[in-house]
């Protein structure tokens, strides 16, 4: 295990929009910040999850795909070359101890050392709820998809999509655009979308297959064979496609504050005014934490941040009391 003996003024744990941000804004407070990401790449739920997604309720920003607004929070974060953190991606944060005047962290790559700790994990790390039958795991990745990285992958390809809340109406509305065919697989013949949007799904192209459960999948010479049951009934049916995408949402296990000695409200990490926790020196923003009122939306997390950093910055740098307007910087 590498030892890592510099003592950072801040480590976030956790590269989603909050984190990113959060060190973004801790560079204008000159603290000295790593940034710790388990996944391979920065931008938490918007890039693992929805990159091609249109986002429209970031302020200013009237809409912005996932996948810009992770690379403008990027271009944004490493913008001040004297105080822009340090990176770490692919790197896991496994233990947090306390010690007297520092933490000592341990990852999966590093222990390493830090004043002060800005939890930023949302709803810890996350996986995709999977298709409830068995079928050959070679097909993931081949045929079968439970993230769309890039929509070019779907061009002019025969896609069924499977789910029935928002997230599978987005997808099934975004490809249509882009694939030959789209049809929608859902259990019940109702969908739980926006009202807007289950509008727009029923009187779109996308072709809807309900009430139905997928019951076999096959890896054929024309394509996936997706063998369906009618759900409640009797009636059978196959479609034939090139892919198949899995909208069930996702699972994600937070169950690592605990290990690190944080007490979880309904499996959030609760905060005061200044987004501190219980423990001196820890606090939260975005998805992982909670108090009374938190919306977990992206907007929420970035006002979380700055809140954390000054008062992280005023705690460690006490004679900086006034936060810059980022205006007055040359
Ligand atoms: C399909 C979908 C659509 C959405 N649409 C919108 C929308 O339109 N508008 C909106 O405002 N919000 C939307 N959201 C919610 C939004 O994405 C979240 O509120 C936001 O991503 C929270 O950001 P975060 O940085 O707090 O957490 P996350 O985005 O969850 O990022 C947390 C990061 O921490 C990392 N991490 C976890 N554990 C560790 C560890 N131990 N060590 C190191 N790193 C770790 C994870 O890998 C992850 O990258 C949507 C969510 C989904 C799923």
């Amino acid at each position: 295990m590498q030892q890592d003996n510099h003592l950072y003024d801040l480590t976030v744990i956790g590269g989603g929009p909050s984190g990113m941000f959060a060190a973004f804004y801790a560079g204008l407070r000159e603290l000295d910040t790593q940034l710790i990401e388990s996944l391979p790449q920065l931008g938490g739920q918007v890039a693992a999850l929805y990159p091609e997604k249109i986002i429209r309720d970031v302020a200013g920003l009237p809409h912005i795909k996932g996948r810009d607004l992770v690379h403008n929070l990027q271009a944004q974060m490493l913008q001040f070359n004297d105080f822009k953190p340090h990176i770490f991606c692919d790197e896991e944060v496994l233990s947090l101890e306390k010690h007297a005047t520092e933490f000592v962290l341990t990852t999966t790559k590093r222990i390493t050392h830090t004043r002060q700790v800005l939890v930023a994990i949302g709803g810890g790390a996350f996986s995709p709820r999977p298709l409830a039958i068995k079928y050959d795991p070679q097909l993931n990745g081949q045929n079968v998809f439970y993230f769309v990285k890039d929509l070019a992958d779907f061009a002019g390809q025969t896609v069924a999509i499977a789910g029935g809340g928002d997230s599978a109406i987005d997808w099934a509305l975004t490809l249509e655009n882009v694939a030959n065919q789209v049809y929608l697989i859902h259990r019940r013949p109702q969908f739980r979308g926006l009202e807007a949007n289950v509008k727009r799904l029923e009187s779109s192209s996308v072709q809807l297959v309900t009430p139905f459960n997928i019951q076999q999948l096959t890896n054929t010479t024309p394509g996936l064979e997706i063998q369906l049951k009618q759900a409640k009934g009797s009636l059978v049916r196959t479609l034939t496609v090139d892919s198949l995408l899995v909208n069930y949402g996702f699972t994600a296990d937070n169950h690592v504050l605990r290990d690190w000695g944080l007490p979880l409200d309904h499996r959030a990490l609760p905060v005061d005014q200044n987004m501190a926790t219980t423990i001196a020196g820890i606090y939260g923003i975005g998805d992982s934490v909670t108090y009374a009122g938190k919306t977990k939306l992206i907007a929420a997390g970035f006002g979380e941040a700055p809140t954390a950093i000054n008062h992280i910055a005023e705690t460690l740098y006490p004679e900086r009391k006034q936060p810059l307007h980022s205006t007055s910087i040359a």
